[in-house]
């Protein structure tokens, strides 16, 4: 039976839990084992070893991949330890084409660890480039393309299907982090890209409770590769965070879709406001990505960036707001507010932000599943003079 992306976050489509889930249990047992027993010499249950797999998070990495529609997936200890991970596919010498709009901590990733390892970087707005101008960045010691789209925090929108053709021309990887999107609004793989990375933290668990990454591909290639790093190197996903993030992709399909609405109802309120002077949103018909995001996306999400008169006016946002939080992250059930520029992207050199537009008055909002009105006053009460 073939299952919709609803029922795929509750049910794989071919059980693999024939021995493993006894009386009958609806909620995949945590399997708290560092190690299994052999029942005769050259035998094995399937499991060996908790840092090579636990039967919990194999299920957890047979829903994402089932979501992802990747052939594996691997579950890693965080989003950032995904990303470390799969640098390791890489030799000294290598270099890749990163979005110059990345997550602050992959670029702090790349600049910090990846580059001392021998990789080099180049970086570019990639959703800005034609095939032309992105064809020209491509050296022989090119290996892989590296994006996100939409970007954090500028919501730059690139065309998936265009940069995979340019990718596979040239014999490139083409690595989508999907996080702002999951795997509910957007399959890069089904677009052309080789490996997808979450950040599982954020929509997939969407609790706020607990950190999670994965990778996905659907080449067989990079998952012998990758299946030996994970053994060798050690970052697997908890056997209880498993079970967290298994929990939360439960409800992944209600929680987008009711993020997304109150989210479309913000930024339409936001951008009445006379303190507002800019509103990023992928689901805005003004948004230079738009079309891009329509064809290749199902929906727009739920963060949305904007602008404000001045630091003044978004330190005191930050200071009034009561039911939204202040707090690093996103992608959960509670809305956050983020100040870019302290948080996710200090570690960003300075004129890099500002050639991306993160501005000392950007503000983040990762909207949740509150009540949109609610979410609507607490904004008003905010951006209140008083
Ligand atoms: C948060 C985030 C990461 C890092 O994930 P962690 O789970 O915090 O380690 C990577 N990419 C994006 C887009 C993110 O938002």
């Amino acid at each position: 039976m073939s299952l919709s992306l609803e029922s795929k976050c509750l049910h794989l489509e071919r059980s693999s839990t024939d021995g493993c889930s006894h009386y009958g249990a609806i909620s995949f047992p945590i399997y708290q084992t560092a190690t299994y027993a052999h029942p005769a010499v050259g035998q094995s249950t399937g499991f060996d070893y908790s840092r090579l797999q636990n039967p919990t998070r194999e299920q957890l990495e047979k829903t994402v991949a089932a979501l992802e529609g990747g052939i594996d997936a691997l579950a890693l200890s965080s989003g950032m330890a995904a990303i470390a991970l799969l640098m390791e596919l890489f030799s000294p010498g290598d270099n890749i084409i990163a979005d110059s709009d990345l997550y602050g901590g992959s670029i702090r990733l790349f600049d910090n660890v990846s580059r001392k390892n021998g990789i080099t970087f180049t970086r570019e707005n990639i959703s800005a480039l034609d095939e032309t101008g992105l064809s020209s960045l491509i050296t022989p010691a090119t290996k892989a393309i590296y994006i996100e789209t939409p970007t954090n925090p500028m919501m730059n929108v690139t065309d998936i299907a265009a940069v995979a053709g340019i990718a596979k021309k040239h014999g490139l990887l083409l690595i989508v982090d999907n996080t702002f999107m999951s795997p509910y609004f957007q399959n890069p793989l089904s677009l052309g890209a080789d490996i997808v990375i979450h950040s599982g933290t954020k929509f997939l668990a969407g609790h706020n409770d607990t950190l999670a990454g994965f990778i996905v591909t659907n080449r067989a290639d990079i998952q012998e590769k990758l299946r030996f790093l994970i053994k060798t190197t050690g970052a697997g996903l908890s056997p209880f965070d498993s079970w967290l993030t298994l929990r939360g992709i439960k409800t992944l399909a209600v929680r987008m879709e009711k993020a997304q609405e109150n989210a479309a109802k913000i930024v339409g309120w936001l951008k009445a406001q006379p303190s507002v002077t800019k509103v990023i949103y992928p689901g805005l018909p003004e948004h230079p990505g738009f079309a891009v995001q329509k064809k290749q996306a199902r929906g727009f999400g739920s963060m949305v960036t904007f602008n404000v008169t001045s630091e003044e006016k978004a330190k005191s946002i930050l200071n009034k707001v009561r039911l939204i939080q202040f707090a690093e992250s996103l992608g959960g059930v509670e809305t956050l507010i983020t100040y870019p520029v302290t948080q996710t992207h200090a570690d960003v050199p300075e004129d890099i932000r500002e050639k991306n537009g993160i501005t000392t008055s950007t503000l983040r909002l990762s909207v949740g599943i509150e009540d949109a009105d609610d979410l609507v006053e607490d904004l008003r009460q905010a951006l209140e003079e008083k």
